[in-house]
């Protein structure tokens, strides 16, 4: 493989494309995930059919839109990407249903963010590969069943849960993605130092890994900042001391909390007393929106044991008192 560090030309982004698996034996981890995909895929191969619609559920960077670009390059078949705030009409989604190649992987991310009316084309769609175009209006009006190519869906939510039911149960299986091990993490970082170009010490892996939340784009991007100030500070060598340093100055601390995590906690503990306080109180004093603090800090805190959800709130732990250097008050609710 050819490093993709030396050319200047590629911004972060295109970076972490070049740094995407292409296969699924070269995907870290998710071991049950994995192995329930390539019994679905092997199964579509022996009947010469396309799969069965996928649902993969998880949080941001764990891999989904990586699994539906393996999927469509391991059935040689070719990829849409589109997602759900795309589709704000029936007729975004009819656009792209009845352009469809026979067998394509239909990728639609945030797929519970689609319009509703949108929905009940896709049921149809998905059950019966068909699209109901809607001609005229009012009494007059028509639907015109039209007929569309056998495709596989893979949609990709953060939360199955949030999806209706009978969305959720037209899909053949559910991929629930989980945070990855620090060992998983390590094994990504070499990986991609390797594409990179850029050699890693094992302790300065190990550090990164520690500090990456769980989640393979986070260790990625802390491995291209680590990159940058070796570059620029130091003598290119990607050691343990030059990650420390790196990481300190954009501000990831030693347990992986960045900004969002701390400020979340420092709320809760400073003008809360460390909770109970509901979600939408919470997102606004930290001038977020609940969803992103539900589905990007949220579940790694309380992993960490850092946060609990109660029915009244979140709570800070005690844990998190510990962390933050902080003495919570007599009566603090835990
Ligand atoms: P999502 O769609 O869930 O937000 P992505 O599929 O875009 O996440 O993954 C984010 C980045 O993390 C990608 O650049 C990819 O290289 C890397 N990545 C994700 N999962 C893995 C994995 N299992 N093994 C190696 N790299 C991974």
């Amino acid at each position: 493989r050819e490093a993709v560090s030396s050319d200047a030309s590629l911004d972060d982004r295109q970076v972490e494309g070049a740094l995407r698996p292409r296969a699924l034996d070269e995907f870290v981890g998710q071991e049950r995930v994995r192995e329930q995909l390539s019994l679905v895929l092997d199964s579509a191969r022996r009947r010469n059919r396309a799969p069965d619609h996928i649902l993969m559920s998880g949080g941001p960077g764990l891999g989904k839109t990586t699994l539906a670009m393996i999927i469509a390059a391991e059935m040689g078949a070719p990829l849409r990407i589109t997602s759900g705030p795309a589709i704000e009409r029936s007729g975004d989604l009819a656009a792209v249903l009845s352009t469809l190649q026979e067998g394509e992987v239909l990728f639609l991310d945030e797929i519970h963010r689609m319009a509703r009316p949108a929905e009940e084309m896709l049921y149809v769609a998905m059950e019966d590969y068909r699209v109901d175009v809607v001609v005229g209006k009012g009494p007059g009006a028509t639907a015109i069943p039209l007929e569309i190519a056998p495709f596989t869906l893979v949609g990709a939510t953060t939360r199955a849960g949030m999806l209706p039911a009978p969305l959720r149960d037209r899909f053949g299986f559910t991929a629930h993605m989980d945070f990855y091990s620090p060992d998983e993490l390590e094994l990504i970082l070499h990986r991609s130092a390797g594409l990179l170009g850029a050699p890693l010490a094992e302790d300065a892996a190990r550090e990164i890994a520690g500090r990456s939340r769980g989640t393979p784009r986070i260790a990625n991007r802390l491995l291209r900042r680590v990159r940058d100030y070796a570059e620029v500070r130091g003598d290119g060598q990607l050691s343990l001391r030059t990650a420390r340093a790196a990481l300190e100055l954009y501000e990831v601390d030693g347990l992986g909390l960045d900004r969002l995590d701390r400020a979340i906690l420092d709320v809760l503990m400073h003008r809360f007393r460390g909770g109970p306080v509901g979600l939408s109180t919470l997102a606004v004093s930290v001038g977020e929106e609940a969803e992103t603090v539900e589905v990007v800090a949220e579940p790694f805190l309380v992993r960490s044991g850092f946060l609990a959800r109660t029915p009244r709130g979140r709570v800070a732990t005690p844990q998190a008192w510990a962390h933050m250097g902080l003495t919570p008050p007599p009566d603090a609710a835990f």
